[in-house]
């Protein structure tokens, strides 16, 4: 019955976005914003820690940062902004006010463009602004159990930036695909961590839902406290639920603010829309208008670096990469740029496409599976191995110095060591034979040593000199080329 009415109903979900931004220092003070792992109030001054009459003064890194996003992301970026007093009362909030932006943020419109099971669906951005943190209270309890509270004012005044969708989500994968496209967008461009399990990504999604074909908006409720995307995803699928039982049983959904929480992966009601806050917003007295000039605007144009889609478009086209292996190479900047120094580095005569596969095939296969033994997502520069390395074994293989099973064992101990492959195939003895004579002697050992899978191949069982080949194989410990092995083996076997 629930489901049969619940297609009956369109998913709309709008999602906010917290940003931290990657700055030296915080919005308004010149106190370090990074406050991971430092201790708590340390990173304090009268600004941010709310005193009266302190001023503030805009920070311009900040600033860059946010019209960069906005760039990014095709945003429209006025000439005229500012800044606006935001108005609660809350224990978090040094001066019981915010300094925000509110009618003139500093970016509007744009999109993202994202995919869910191969369909593409474009999320158009409302706006983007920038506003500062605020201190983080911790909740305790003491030996009696009475709750009381801590506060931090570290990350009071951390450069925020908020990122406001419209409400072009239908359903909890899209809300995930841009999420995840933004967040390699942020790290793209370096202006954030955007990292959800540090808190510097957070996100609220406004979920509703309308009967299909409707045009109008259902009762909007926030919803607050996911701390991964998976979180954000489970949080909207529950609501959606809870909604459509709502609408279903003749009730009607309330405008409110609800938490999610994770243990039961449910969302329960905060406040409703009559204990909303009225935040009072006027422009902030203490600061100037601010104003971003076309030739400012052009200045970080330039600055924009290469995004992910154009450069997985642009491997697919240049080194012959599938759609897929280029999604996976371009998924980070330092892994698309590991990648390309690779190339360039066994391509000295221009790109190659059979060689920059091949650069490709080990960095999705062999290296990816040695750097996830390391712990998910290790970095390539983190582990002794480089792009260097990487080159020169395909130079190697395609030079036809080692086989390919050589290279792989190379790789495992360059991975190790940090060893230059040539070095360690010198070290080791593991260049490919190729002294024919040789060859044929191992192969008439292995043939003496087997009688029954001789016969076996006299026999017509073609399966038998597979087994012949791996005995030759396994005697040049896997130096040799097994299709010329092959030839060897058959020339004799054959002769009779
Ligand atoms: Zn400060």
């Amino acid at each position: 019955m629930t489901t049969a009415v619940a297609t009956e109903y369109e998913v709309v979900v709008g999602l906010e976005v917290h940003v931290q931004l990657k700055t030296q220092s915080k919005m308004f003070c010149g106190c370090a914003a990074d406050y991971f792992d430092v201790e708590p109030n340390t990173r304090v001054c009268p600004v941010c820690l709310g005193m009266p009459g302190m001023l503030p003064v805009i920070n311009r890194a900040a600033v860059e940062y946010t019209v960069l996003t906005g760039l990014a992301l095709g945003c429209a970026i006025p000439q005229h902004s500012k800044f606006d007093r935001k108005n609660y009362p809350y224990p978090d909030l040094m001066k019981g006010y915010q300094i925000s932006q509110y009618d003139q943020p500093l970016c509007v419109g744009g999109g993202l463009e994202i995919e869910v099971d191969g369909v593409p669906h474009y999320v158009r951005l409302e706006r983007i602004h920038l506003e500062e943190d605020t201190a983080r209270l911790l909740h305790r309890e003491d030996a009696h159990g009475e709750g009381y509270s801590l506060l931090d004012v570290n990350r009071s005044g951390v450069p925020l930036m908020e990122i406001v969708s419209r409400p072009d989500i239908r359903s909890a994968a899209q809300a995930g695909a841009f999420l995840r496209k933004l967040r390699q967008t942020l790290r793209y461009l370096e202006v954030s961590d955007a990292d959800m399990e540090k808190g510097s990504f957070r996100c609220d999604a406004n979920v509703s839902i309308r009967p299909r074909g409707s045009e109008t908006l259902g009762a909007k409720v926030e919803v607050k406290n996911m701390n991964s995307f998976r979180a954000v995803m489970r949080a909207i699928e529950s609501e959606v639920e809870r909604q459509t039982e709502v609408l279903t049983s003749g009730g009607v959904v309330v405008q409110e603010t609800r938490g999610y929480i994770d243990a039961t992966g449910t969302t329960v009601s905060q406040r409703s829309k009559e204990e909303a806050h009225d935040y009072r917003y006027f422009p902030e007295p203490d600061l100037p208008p601010l104003d971003i000039t076309p030739a400012e605007v052009e200045e970080l144009q330039r600055r924009l670096p290469e995004l992910p889609d154009a450069r997985k478009q642009r491997f697919e086209a240049e080194f012959g990469l599938t759609p897929s292996e280029a999604a996976l190479l371009t998924e980070t900047r330092a892994e698309a740029d590991s990648y390309e120094e690779a190339v360039a580095l066994a391509c000295p005569h221009g790109v190659d496409k059979g060689r920059a596969r091949a650069v490709a095939h080990w960095f999705i296969g062999d290296v990816a599976r040695l750097r996830h033994q390391e712990g998910g997502e290790v970095e390539l520069s983190a582990t002794p191995l480089t792009s260097a390395h990487i080159a020169e074994l395909v130079t190697l293989v395609e030079g036809g110095t080692i086989t390919l099973t050589t290279a792989k064992e190379v790789l495992e101990i360059a991975f190790e060591s940090g060893s230059r492959p040539s070095a360690i195939v010198e070290e080791r003895g593991l260049a490919q034979v190729r002294d024919e004579g040789e060859i044929d002697r191992i192969a008439r050992e292995v043939i003496e040593a087997n009688p029954k899978p001789v016969a076996d191949y006299a026999a017509g069982k073609a399966a038998a000199l597979q087994f012949l080949v791996g005995q030759v194989m396994r005697q040049t410990r896997g130096r040799a080329d097994a299709n010329s092995v092959a030839d060897v083996l058959r020339r004799h076997l054959d002769a009779g």
